[in-house]
């Protein structure tokens, strides 16, 4: 049995590589990897691939950074014929990048079964190019993979087959189960006890000037107050950049961190300031207060079960909030059910029974 994995950006490697060792304990099936190459600085993706334990790609597409519509166009183009020339029984896509969206859609069309690993979340909000790539992908997959309830629940409702539907938990909480014991080596040398940890990179935060001056601008005020440790995606690095923003020596700026130390800086960190996905999800998984600076979250569980708070774009709700959690205030969560280090496991046993 063939299994073709598709991936292109950093939160697909994080996922992917449970999957990978899961299916690779099996000696009957054969993997294979395909990169798409959306993501190709070495500290946005050879280093995950490294650090992760990953096969290096069977093929690298190579696609690179272009507008959304050039950059899917050009994933289609490159990868039917790697469909077609490796025939594989069944394509596994990740997440909600262009890469997840592009792949399932070659594969629908060349009647190659597609598995979609995170199905079913929603934000409901169809300005985000995630949202879009989410709808896409689970109305081309023939096997949904689900992190939590909601995602079954939202898939149903959009009349996918409940047969399809597979809840497995998440895999992206696999990785951090596995590396968690090993990160702490990676943290940087010379953090205090508190510091806040900030990621930005979506475009409802980075592509309007006003409001990423005034959000740089209130950190800088947080940083009299604790210290901001910001791994800087290279997408805001450039926005930052472009618009001739300076950033106040109090934030400390670091270039996008590998895996182990992006999780040992979130582990211990007093609060993370962010509005990535899978952020929200891991610092629910440790315990750790979360504020996510959107209006939204495709991962309410991690609301209301977790430690995340979701407090839009309202930087005086940060400074409020950051203060309630210096003030010993904060959010407790309790652990998500299927949350716990096997849901590649789970997966393998689906693909294994279903091909
Ligand atoms: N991450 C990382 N280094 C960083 C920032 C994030 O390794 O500097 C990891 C993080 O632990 C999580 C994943 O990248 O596993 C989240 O990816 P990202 O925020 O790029 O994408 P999203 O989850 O928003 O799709």
């Amino acid at each position: 049995m063939h299994v073709l994995h598709v991936v292109g950006a950093r939160p697909n490697f994080i996922k992917a590589a449970p999957v990978l060792a899961a299916l690779g304990h099996d000696a009957g099936v054969c993997q294979t990897l395909i990169h798409t190459g959306q993501h190709y600085d070495a500290n946005m993706s050879d280093v995950f691939f490294q650090q992760l334990g990953m096969p290096v790609p069977d093929v690298n597409l190579e696609v690179g950074a272009c507008s959304h519509a050039q950059q899917t166009a050009q994933i289609i183009a490159r990868f039917e014929p790697v469909v077609r020339e490796r025939a594989p029984d069944l394509v596994l896509v990740y997440g909600d990048v262009n890469s997840t969206m592009a792949a399932a859609l070659v594969c629908s069309k060349l009647k190659v079964r597609v598995g979609h690993v995170e199905a079913g979340l929603r934000s409901r909000d169809r300005s985000m190019p995630e949202e879009i790539n989410r709808l896409i992908a689970d109305q081309l997959s023939d096997l949904l993979f689900t992190p939590s309830a909601d995602g079954d629940e939202n898939l149903c409702s959009e009349g996918i087959a409940a047969h399809r539907i597979h809840r497995v938990g998440n895999v992206m909480i696999d990785t951090l189960v596995r590396l968690l014991p090993v990160c702490e080596a990676h943290k940087p040398a010379g953090l205090p006890d508190r510091y806040a940890l900030v990621t930005l990179h979506r475009p409802s935060n980075v592509d309007d000037p006003v409001w990423l001056e005034a959000l740089l601008r209130a950190l800088t005020i947080l940083a009299k107050e604790i210290q901001i440790v910001f791994p800087i995606h290279p997408r805001t690095r450039r926005r930052i950049a472009q618009l001739g923003f300076n950033v106040a020596d109090g934030i400390q700026l670091l270039d996008p961190a590998p895996y182990l130390t992006f999780l040992a800086l979130q582990k211990d960190a007093t609060v993370v300031i962010t509005d990535s996905g899978g952020v929200q999800e891991e610092t629910t998984f440790l315990g750790v207060p979360c504020l996510t600076l959107r209006e939204n979250t495709e991962r309410p569980i991690t609301v209301t079960l977790g430690t995340n708070l979701i407090i839009g774009r309202d930087v005086t709700r940060m400074q409020q909030e950051v203060h309630r959690i210096l003030g010993g205030e904060t959010k407790s969560g309790s652990p998500i059910p299927l949350w716990d280090g096997i849901a590649a496991e789970r997966i393998a046993k689906v693909v294994l029974f279903a091909l």
